[in-house]
């Protein structure tokens, strides 16, 4: 089959399968990947070790799939509604995470793709990959044409914002390739920067992980440092203060795909329950969700930390009962919180 063929089959049957941009790209040597290993090299993965420990194999599509020579980029967008401000008690989750976790919806689909794509060329070699691949996606779906990197170092496209998941088809073929944006749309803007609470964008086009509420709350595997828990504010999985702010943000289109359609009680949600949650309910509660990967100890000192920066009367009792958690972390970020109380009641627990 032509590359003019297979690339135009390849993306109809990429939008039926439900994703709402796709272009293609060839194989090459990442342009910025001088900028990623500087990334690396000044710490900003922080304790995202898997980065790092795969840094070699990012310099090219062909150390995740031997013998690729094109990627099809393709963006699947997750918008639903617009975010509930929370109430006293309750804290506040990513807006892609208010859902079913959406790997496993768009693995199915990749493979579904890339059956396809070898029904139609028998003998190539296809890989469709989502999030763990050591492969710098923001940058191929960038040269695909998809949008542009925003100096909050999100992918951005005019229709969609930065509302969009982003996955890959590598394969051996050659395609026919689209053209990356001759520009980017961010001009003088830096509404991204300016909302940012902890100065994680510390330049334009330049994130250091180690500040950033969503790696705070999602990837560090130990209690968030006492110096930066008040900065997570209500937030205890993920943060989109920068994509709020985006002006490209304001009116996206939205997504038809149930998966990402809120879970009730995801977002605000209340934070005395969480506390109150044991393993077996955690995972019950949180069974297909992507807060899952924040661990019940994660959670729960978020949890806490959303208390003690907004103190809620309601809920005090919650923390006091904290203070017997079995795990001491959980302990320890309920004593936190309380700290922040005023009453004699939550002081004097503390003595
Ligand atoms: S996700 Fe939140 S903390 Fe991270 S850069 Fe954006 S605004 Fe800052
Ligand atoms: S907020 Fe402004 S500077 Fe930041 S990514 Fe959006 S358009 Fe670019």
């Amino acid at each position: 089959m032509c590359p003019d063929d297979l690339t135009t089959q390849l993306k109809a049957e990429a939008q039926r399968l439900g994703f709402d941009l796709t272009g293609a790209t060839s194989a090459v040597e990442p342009p910025r990947i001088g900028a990623f290993q500087q990334w690396l090299a000044d710490g900003f993965a922080g304790q995202m070790e898997y980065i790092p420990g795969r840094a070699a194999a990012y310099k090219h599509p062909k150390h995740v799939l031997e013998g690729t020579r094109s990627l099809l980029m393709l963006a699947m967008a997750y918008r639903t509604e617009d975010p509930a401000e929370p109430a006293a008690g309750q804290g506040q989750i990513a807006r892609y995470a208010w859902g079913t976790d959406y790997h496993d919806l768009i693995r199915k689909r990749l493979h579904t793709l890339a059956d396809f794509h070898r029904e139609l060329t028998p003998g190539a070699a296809v890989r469709g990959v989502v999030d763990t691949a050591p492969l710098l996606e923001r940058e191929f779906a960038e040269l695909a044409g998809l949008g542009w990197v925003g100096k909050n170092t999100l992918l951005l496209n005019r229709q969609l914002g930065s509302w969009f998941l982003l996955a890959a088809l590598l394969t051996s073929e050659t395609l026919v390739y689209d053209e990356p944006l001759t520009t980017g749309y961010c001009g003088t803007c830096r509404a991204c920067i300016d909302a940012c609470p902890t100065g994680a964008i510390v330049e334009p086009y330049r994130l250091d992980s180690r500040k950033c509420i969503s790696y705070l709350t999602i990837e560090l595997r130990e209690p968030i440092p006492p110096e930066l828990r008040e900065s997570i504010g209500p937030r205890i999985f993920g943060c989109d203060l920068c994509q709020d702010a985006c002006p490209f943000n304001h009116h996206p289109l939205p997504t038809a795909e149930p998966v990402f359609q809120p879970r009730p009680n995801s977002n605000p949600i209340g934070l005395a329950e969480l506390l109150r949650l044991d393993d077996a309910a955690f995972r019950q509660r949180f069974r297909r969700s992507p807060l899952l990967r924040a661990k019940r100890r994660g959670l729960l000192c978020q949890a806490a930390y959303a208390l003690g920066n907004r103190p809620d009367r309601n809920s005090l009792l919650a923390l006091i009962e904290g203070l017997r958690d079995s795990d001491p972390a959980v302990q320890e970020a309920c004593a936190w919180a309380l700290e922040r109380y005023d009453s004699e009641e939550s002081q004097a627990m503390l003595i």
